[in-house]
Formats: C-alpha cells, sequence, structure tokens
C-alpha cells in the first residue's frame, strides 16, 4: 500500500527535512499558522475584526480555537467584501457561487494569486495517488477562465509531469466518448453525474479509463458502484469547496476517506446543534480554518457537511488524519411529518436505476399535503419512471408524500462545484 504523496508534500512544506512527518512539528505548524491568522483577520478584515472581539487573538495550543466563534455560511453571503484582508488589486480571482433554492444572496470568495498556488500544488500532488508520469488526464471540470479549478488542475498536474486535457462540463456525451477513446484517456476527473453519463453511454470495446476523480461535495455509493462496474476501474474521491480554496483533501489508495492539506487547512468536527467539539470516531459537521491564506481567511467555517474522522491509522500508513467520506449533509435535510429526508436517501434509490444520469428534486405543497417533484435525465429510450417511483416510496420518509417523476430538466452548467439540495418550496405556497 502507497503511502499518500500528501504526507511526504507537507512534511516539505512545514520545512521538514526528511520524508516523514512529525506529527509534532504539524501541530506547532497549524498553531503557528492559526495564530498568524487571526492576527490577520481580526486588524484586516471588517467582518472579523467585530467577530471575534472579546475572543483571545493568541491561542496557547490547538483546542484554545474551539473558544472562538463559528462562522456560517449566512455570514460569508451577508457581506463577503468584509471579509477580505488584502487590497483590491492583489486580487486575482473572484468566485461568485449562486444559491440554489430560496435562500437568496450569492457568496463570493476572494483569491489573491499565492493562495491559487497553493491548492495548485496540492492538486499536482494529490493526483500522484491515482496517475502516472506521463499519464492523459482528460479534465471534465471548468477549465475556461484563468483560475477556474479546471484551470488550476490543469496547472497542478503539469507539475508532476502528468499531461493534462481540459475538456470542460460534458455537454455532448458523444463527443467526449471519443476523445478518450482516440487520446487513450488513463484518467478523468470530473462530477459525479458527468462521469456517470459516460460510464452509462460507453460500449463494449472503447477505450476505458483506468482511474477516475470524482470531485464533488459527496459522491454517492450508487454511482460509484456503477462505475467500477463498468470500466473496472479505480474510484477516488476529492473534496473541495470553493471556501476551502476549491482543494481539501484526497483518497489514498485505500479509498476509505480523503488525507486534507493538513498543512493549509484545519479541521474540526463538531456537534451540529451545541457546536461542541466531537471526539475521532463521532460523526458531526465539518468545521475548517484557512491557515496560509491572505485574501480571504476563514475562521471555523462551517460546511454543514456530515462526517467524521476515522479513528487510528489509515493502512496507507500515514500519521495524518483521516476524514470519512463525507455522507450528504445536516442543512440539506428536511422534516416531512415526523420524518427526515435526505438527498443521500434519493441518490442512493434513484442512481442505482439503469439509464438514470441526473435529476433534480423539489418538495412542494403545504405540511401534510406534501410532493416530491423529481425531474430526471435518462438515457435515451431507457426511462423507467414507474421503477423511480417504486423505489422512492419504499423511503420511510416519503409514506405520506406523493412521489412524481418527470422527464428532463436541463441542468445547471458548469454546476460542479455547485451543492445540490432538496429544493424546498413549501413555504411560498399562497395561503
Ligand atoms: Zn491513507
Amino acid at each position: 500500500m502507497q503511502l499518500t504523496p500528501l504526507e511526504p508534500w507537507i512534511a516539505h512544506k512545514i520545512g521538514l527535512t526528511g520524508q516523514q512527518l512529525d506529527i509534532k512539528a504539524l501541530q506547532a505548524w497549524q498553531l503557528k499558522k492559526l495564530n498568524e491568522t487571526l492576527h490577520l483577520a481580526s486588524q484586516k478584515s471588517i467582518f472579523y475584526r467585530r467577530h471575534l472581539q472579546g475572543f483571545p487573538n493568541e491561542l496557547g495550543c490547538l483546542s484554545d480555537l474551539q473558544q472562538l466563534p463559528l462562522t456560517s455560511a449566512a455570514d460569508l453571503r451577508a457581506n463577503p467584501l468584509a471579509f477580505v484582508c488584502v487590497s483590491q488589486d492583489e486580487i486575482a480571482r473572484v468566485v461568485t457561487l449562486q444559491t440554489s433554492g430560496t435562500s437568496g444572496l450569492p457568496k463570493r470568495l476572494f483569491f489573491t494569486t499565492d493562495d491559487q498556488e497553493l491548492t495548485t500544488d496540492f492538486f499536482g500532488v494529490g493526483m500522484e495517488t491515482l496517475t502516472k508520469p506521463g499519464d492523459q488526464i482528460l479534465i471534465l471540470l471548468p477549465v475556461e477562465k484563468p483560475g477556474s479549478v479546471g484551470d488550476l488542475l490543469r496547472q497542478g498536474l503539469q507539475c508532476v509531469q502528468r499531461t493534462p486535457i481540459p475538456y470542460g462540463p460534458v455537454r455532448d456525451p458523444q463527443d467526449a466518448l471519443m476523445q478518450i477513446d482516440r487520446l487513450r484517456i488513463e484518467c478523468l476527473v470530473g462530477s459525479p453525474s458527468q462521469v456517470l453519463g459516460l460510464a452509462q453511454r460507453w460500449e463494449a470495446g472503447m477505450h476505458r479509463p483506468r482511474s477516475v476523480l470524482l470531485s464533488t461535495d459527496y459522491v454517492p455509493q450508487a454511482i460509484l458502484n456503477t462505475l467500477e462496474n463498468s470500466w473496472g476501474c479505480q474510484v477516488f474521491n476529492h473534496y473541495g469547496t470553493t471556501e476551502m480554496g476549491l482543494g481539501g483533501g484526497v483518497d489514498c489508495e485505500v479509498r476509505r476517506g480523503y488525507h486534507l492539506r493538513e498543512a493549509d487547512l484545519y479541521f474540526e468536527m463538531i456537534d451540529p446543534s451545541s457546536g461542541k467539539l466531537l471526539p475521532p470516531g463521532e460523526y458531526g459537521e465539518v468545521v475548517f480554518t484557512t491557515l496560509t491564506r491572505q485574501g480571504m481567511p476563514l475562521i471555523r467555517y462551517r460546511m454543514g457537511d456530515r462526517s467524521r474522522f476515522i479513528p487510528g491509522q489509515c493502512p496507507c500508513g500515514t500519521q495524518l488524519k483521516t476524514l470519512e467520506h463525507v455522507s450528504g449533509r445536516w442543512e440539506g435535510f428536511l422534516t416531512v411529518g415526523e420524518q427526515i429526508l435526505r438527498l443521500s436517501d434519493l441518490d442512493e434509490a434513484l442512481f442505482a436505476l439503469p439509464g438514470l444520469l441526473d435529476f433534480k428534486a423539489t418538495l412542494q405543497g403545504s405540511p401534510g399535503q406534501e410532493e416530491l417533484l423529481i425531474e430526471a435525465i435518462w438515457e435515451h429510450e431507457v426511462e423507467d419512471s414507474n421503477a423511480a417511483r417504486s423505489l422512492l416510496l419504499e423511503l420511510p420518509s416519503l409514506q405520506s408524500v406523493d412521489v412524481r417523476i418527470s422527464h428532463r430538466y436541463e441542468p445547471d452548467y458548469p454546476g460542479s462545484l455547485q451543492k445540490r439540495i432538496i429544493h424546498d418550496l413549501r413555504h411560498q405556497l399562497p395561503l
């Protein structure tokens, strides 16, 4: 089992001379960088100057961090510019995230050139697990804008002697499959539903990729199984959002959870209701603090994602933490009567159906008389709405809900870093 390449990379980043990571040295680095970040944010960011007032701006140990207040997505949406710690002309890239659903204001994230280089560096090293020097890698993420996720990945791959083929989000699956076949592509990087769309249309005899990296907030097991069964390839997960600077963590060969950019990001697990820190092994909400970001540091930012730190050492031998694959979001759960409806439940049921490529879920109606509308995209001529409906009606949370399946919706492009949600329109009905 090959050690995650993140370990020697992090050891080098924090100034250790050997390949071996000393965990005490990493913790000392994290504490030093946390304190630098606190100083920077409380002096330069209008938001944090107010938010951290009355709290210590010098931590004596890592666990002191839990005394500081959390930062929410709502804080970020309310006034993104108030987070910025540098002058406007030092900002190299602004990413605007439109919010799905009804919550309104977009989120904006600001990055300096140095901030982007940190991510590029991570992307290159992270890809060493699943590719070899000289491999051709098809990038199905947005690539056009300088500093976009696909563009940073392209640069990162070049640094580790791989050959990136920027392609962008798939609009014509047949064309993408032709490229994979013609160029003998070894590895694909894309969002789960896009890569699923390719695997569903793949035909025997065409070239098959050896590995796939799915980049998103979480990957339904049903999609993973379909990819591995049709291509016999290894599927790796990348955990990264724009807030994290586009890259957060990536699977090692063991593929049971992500190892994280621990020299650049400090992760915590909290109880989503009380906000209290949770020990390894317990499921909670992922929270992170940036350690090296200059443009727009984030302190104890709540991701809303549900996961846990897997206790004990990873079989790859690393001393880095292992964050279990994210299994949905705390914030995305809807209450239906006394039951909880999760997008992950819908994903596992629907993506197991042959020919279903993607769907959008909307809960509408009024309490006690709810209707779940599924707008699905199917592979040509294999639509099976009855099967989809039967699978959904087996879910306990949908026992008292009217389930309707309609076909086709236009997916949001580029969409690959957009968080998927169940759209809740129950409160928008006229009384
Ligand atoms: Zn590992």
